[in-house]
């Protein structure tokens, strides 16, 4: 039964469905906690967390019942019409970000980032008239996969086949000031960063990389935009990756954990910013729903606990030992350790996608960056014997 069921998933999703993804053959079920489970009763450790998403693990009794509550009262009625869950959420979101002092709520990564570059560009063009449109996005980096998102992700393979994109985006060299600086000039009106980059290969913005590219948008008059759809929400340790830095961006993407699993987006916006968008300038039918802000809600006051964060670090350093003692012991295999906090790379000598395979077999979901980086993204709550089990089968597979 459970192998007929099984075999039938894989066959529909290769008949039917759009063919963007390679998929390995098990169909998963259901998840509690840090693991999730398939069809047929096998039990998998999660280093993956769906994409830096499900930040509480499985099966949340508070998200649970948040989502169920809310479900029976209202999923969506669309921004003509207030709603309490999304005013809450954006009072939340405000008081913890410095500088920013307004939320526009989308249903992606990819759609807030093109919020963002809207906004920028009728901050440009309200301050400093036509013309100033350029955007400088760093190699490594990945932002979405629409139009404008794809034509600041770095990776040609992403953006070459769907030309022409938007035009006027250019790219600096990642954590390199003196690139950052060829790169600039009047006609650019946003600086785009991640201050950890997911996709791209965990590579981690130095502070004084962050503060160069704050000067180098102020002596311009660009807007300084920091992506943090996989890096913020407590993924690295604080609730926002470039915390520690000291910068403080003009403008903020936050998408991927904030809801716990479920769609949403949010781009947060200086006073300076908002100003300069006025009503009907962009717009969304489904962000921001009651839903999905009802439970971003919980998920957000749950995760900027002080004591949730210190919890968080306290794993996330012992994971860090943890990877560099086997990345002692397997010199030969493992080549390097990227990443901060919950979110962690490590260059392999061979191939990662192999790894990661032959991780599955072992009942561990790890995901990859590129041909060599293996990225590892457990959920926020995982616990040190979450650790321990999860370098086991590092060490089996890689020896
Ligand atoms: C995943 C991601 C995006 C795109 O988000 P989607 O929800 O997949 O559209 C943008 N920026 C970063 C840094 C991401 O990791």
């Amino acid at each position: 039964m459970a192998a007929e069921s099984r075999a039938d998933a894989v066959q529909a999703d290769r008949d039917y469905i759009l063919q963007t993804y390679t998929r390995p053959d098990f169909v998963i079920e259901r998840g509690a906690g840090v693991y999730l489970f398939d069809t047929e009763g096998r039990r998998y450790l999660d280093y993956v967390s769906g994409i830096a998403v499900n930040a509480l693990g499985y099966g949340d009794p508070e998200v649970t019942q948040t989502l169920t509550e809310q479900a029976t009262k209202l999923i969506h009625v669309s921004n003509l019409y207030h709603t309490a869950p999304a005013s809450a959420l954006a009072r939340l979101l405000v008081a913890s970000s410095p500088g920013l002092d307004r939320v526009f709520f989308g249903n992606s990564g990819t759609e807030v980032v093109e919020g963002a570059l809207k906004f920028a560009r009728r901050y440009a063009r309200d301050r400093f008239g036509e013309g100033k449109t350029a955007i400088v996005a760093c190699d490594g980096s990945f932002h979405g996969r629409t139009m404008g998102a794809v034509a600041i992700t770095a990776r040609e393979k992403y953006r070459e086949p769907f030309m022409p994109v938007m035009p006027g985006a250019r790219f600096a060299r990642f954590n390199d000031v003196a690139s950052l600086e060829a790169a600039m000039g009047d006609d650019v009106c946003a600086v785009v960063l991640e201050p950890v980059q997911g996709e791209g290969g965990l590579m981690v913005a130095e502070h004084s990389f962050l503060r160069a590219a704050r000067e180098l948008c102020d002596r311009y008059g660009a807007l300084l935009i920091f992506d943090e759809i996989q890096c913020g929400v407590g993924r690295t340790g604080t609730l926002w990756a470039h915390e520690p830095s000291g910068v403080r961006p003009d403008m903020l993407t936050v998408a991927k954990p904030l809801a716990g699993g479920l769609p949403i987006g949010a781009v947060l916006l200086s006073q300076a910013v908002a100003d300069t968008i006025h009503v009907g300038d962009h717009g969304t039918t489904f962000g921001g729903n009651p839903l999905s802000t009802a439970v971003a809600g919980v998920v957000f006051r749950r995760v900027s606990d002080p004591a949730f964060l210190a919890q968080v670090r306290a794993v996330a350093s012992y994971l860090d030992e943890s990877l560099q003692d086997l990345a002692a012991e397997l010199s030969g295999t493992v080549l390097e350790l990227r990443g901060r906090g919950l979110m962690r790379g490590v260059r392999l000598a061979g191939s990662a996608a192999a790894a990661r395979e032959a991780a599955q077999h072992h009942g561990l979901l790890v995901a990859t960056a590129g041909d060599d980086v293996l990225r590892l993204l457990p959920p926020l709550i995982i616990a040190p014997t979450h650790v321990d089990e999860a370098i086991a089968v590092l060490r089996q597979v890689l020896k």
